[in-house]
């Protein structure tokens, strides 16, 4: 169980000392950034999802047909690109769940302090230092995280549990003695049949906190959509109706902005951190390292639906790597298989190479087909591209395909009525709303999406 030592509970008195010495924000511009967890861009145009409050918001402000996430496209990497507005590569969150190769430690990189889990400067620090009133809602990697006034961070427990304990016991107190049933989120959150519900406590957690203390950044992350479609597949109704059990979560906020009386002068972001895609084959890749006598120079890792190929410490590239190219050539034909990133592409796709960072399993990618998940079957000599017995839905392919892109939508204040935005990246994401709350973000990847802004840098 997490307890603030003596030197953090000393920090947190020398931050509110500071705080109270700042000067007040004199701008009223206010944004609301919810995170749809796994929801589609394409979703917002199937006419059979009851979406009144996301369609509302589109209409009512500028909209992308599609955006692109990063890769891996999954979770935490995602989440925090979307925060920090870089790739993978610079904020150092590679996975949901990270190794240390030197340490050997294999961890949730969200049960980390965030100023260990993200290595650079967040939406949330920019404003901070602009002394705004901050507050986060189970995003990844925000926990205690000095940034941040109001939080229910994201954190789990061994048994994927939300964690309570890491959570402020005084704002949970708080949410309770205003009947904000904050318990029943942790109780609920990934327990399946109620985690929609689950989702509807954090959301009023969030518009308690709009009505009562209206923060110039809230970041809220609904993560049902996303285990729905993990369990059941994106077309299953439970899934379509988590999508609109969140659609509804939409319509709370921005009902909570007027009660708050900042209804104009707030603009919602509304994104995602990837799609998701039913993955019905397999592929094998270990035969043909085992055939071409390269068991002992190389490891292979399972890394969600790749396989990453480390070379160990008996690898000669004088004596093995004509070898190893063979093997990828082979790989690369296999049906299923979608591509091999090598050590030089690996910056190209965001992430660092084996020698920048020890979290990274190994020097090359075997990239699955958007169809097809890449394995390492020991017990198998077939590389044939193989029905699963159960089909999978997922995510983390390369974030080219359609199926993969977010959903993306800004309304309100600042945002001109009724864009189409082509195709967007979530890297776009912070740099303009660093533009619509006049914070100080530098080396940003993104763009500031001008196209959309009524007040355009
Ligand atoms: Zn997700």
């Amino acid at each position: 169980m997490y307890r603030p030592t003596l030197a953090l509970a000393t920090l947190a008195f020398t931050l509110s000392i500071a705080a109270a010495a700042e000067p007040q924000p004199s701008s009223d511009a206010y944004v609301i950034l919810v995170s749809l967890d796994g929801f589609a861009a394409s979703r917002l145009e199937d006419e059979e999802l009851e979406l009144p409050n996301l369609r509302a918001s589109a209409r009512s402000g500028a909209w992308a047909k599609s955006s692109q996430t990063i890769f891996l496209s999954t979770d935490h990497p995602a989440h925090t690109s979307i925060v920090t507005g870089v790739q993978p590569r610079l904020h150092g969150v590679l996975g949901n769940r990270m190794h240390n190769r030197e340490t050997g430690e294999y961890f949730q990189v969200t049960n980390k302090p965030r100023t260990e889990s993200v290595k650079v400067p967040t939406l949330f620090d920019a404003a901070k230092r602009k002394g705004y009133r901050t507050a986060s809602f189970f995003w990844p990697e925000n926990r205690e995280d000095p940034a941040l006034d109001h939080s229910i961070p994201l954190v789990l427990t061994g048994e994927a549990k939300a964690d309570i304990s890491a959570a402020d016991p005084a704002f949970l107190q708080e949410l309770r003695d205003n009947d904000v049933f904050i318990d029943f989120f942790f109780a609920w959150y990934n327990d399946l049949p109620l985690q929609t519900t689950s989702d509807r406590v954090l959301t009023r957690a969030a518009t308690y906190v709009v009505e009562t203390y209206k923060p110039h950044l809230l970041a809220i992350r609904l993560p049902a959509m996303d285990r729905y479609q993990h369990q059941y597949g994106p077309e299953h109704y439970l899934a379509k109706a988590a999508l609109t059990a969140a659609d509804y979560n939409v319509g709370l906020l921005r009902r909570a902005t007027e009660t708050a009386g900042i209804a104009d002068q707030t603009t919602f972001i509304i994104v995602s951190d990837h799609g998701f895609h039913t993955i019905e084959h397999s592929v094998n890749v270990y035969p043909l390292f085992a055939q071409a006598g390269l068991l002992e120079e190389v490891n292979l890792h399972a890394y969600y639906l790749s396989v990453m190929v480390e070379l160990t410490e008996r690898f000669d590239p004088q004596k093995h790597l004509q070898a190893l190219d063979k093997v990828f050539e082979r790989v690369a034909e296999l049906d299923g298989i979608s591509r091999v990133i090598r050590p030089y592409e690996f910056a190209s796709f965001g992430l660092p190479s084996y020698e920048e960072d020890v979290h990274v399993r190994g020097h090359y990618i075997i990239l699955g087909g958007l169809d097809t998940r890449a394995v390492v079957d020991e017990g198998s000599e077939s590389t044939r591209r193989t029905p699963l017995s159960a089909p999978l839905h997922g995510h983390g392919y390369l974030p080219d395909d359609d199926h993969m892109d977010p959903v993306f939508i800004m309304t309100g204040n600042g945002i001109r009525s009724g864009v189409r935005l082509d195709r967007v990246h979530i890297l776009d994401v912070a740099p303009t709303i660093a533009h619509l709350l006049g914070l100080e973000m530098s080396n940003q990847s993104g763009r500031v999406l001008s196209e959309a802004l009524t007040d355009p840098p």
